[in-house]
């Protein structure tokens, strides 16, 4: 088994009732096991401003799939759940990205781990930091020690209504 962290974000279609379909759909699939959920948060949009506000959520999980597996598993499940791209850094009724695969460094042509863009996002580091305060990234730095340099007014909210 493999401890990993997904990010999960949304912002088109009651992003909300995505992400909680997401995880339960975590919950259902006997190759991972949903260990605990990150408040929600919501923030501006990174990309075209034209977009409405994002919800993010950041999952610890284990699962038996090899990483690039898990990452078919994660596109796959976006397809199920109607993900359609419009535009880079665009609206999305769901995107779920494999954030940290146990301690592994991953440089695929399909997939990056740790993600590319972790380190850079308030809506990643600060959900992460709230399930996992003392998480260890594989290069050995302190997530706590990151500073984000995109914040969009990052909003805590409340969890997702979810049984764990
Ligand atoms: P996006 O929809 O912008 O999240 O990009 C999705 C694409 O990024 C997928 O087709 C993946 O092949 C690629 N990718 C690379 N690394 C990752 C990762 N750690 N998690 C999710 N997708 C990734």
């Amino acid at each position: 088994m493999s401890v990993c962290y997904v990010g999960l974000g949304a912002n088109v279609e009651d992003p909300e009732a995505h992400i909680t379909r997401a995880l339960k759909a975590f919950q259902q699939s006997p190759q991972w096991t949903l260990l605990t959920v990150s408040s929600l948060y919501r923030s501006q949009p990174l990309g075209p401003q034209d977009q409405p506000d994002f919800y993010n959520a950041v999952a610890a999980l284990t699962t038996s799939l090899p990483a690039l597996d898990a990452l078919d598993w994660l596109l796959n499940q976006e397809q199920q759940q109607g993900r359609v791209r419009l535009r880079h850094w665009g609206e999305r009724c769901l995107d779920l990205d494999l954030l940290l695969y146990d301690d592994q460094v991953i440089e695929h042509e399909r997939l990056s781990v740790p993600h590319r863009e972790l380190c850079k996002r308030s809506f990643v580091v600060m959900p992460l930091l709230e399930i996992a305060p003392d998480l260890m990234l594989p290069d050995g730095r302190f997530l706590r020690d990151i500073s984000p340099e995109f914040d969009g007014q990052l909003q805590r909210l409340s969890p997702p209504v979810i049984d764990i």
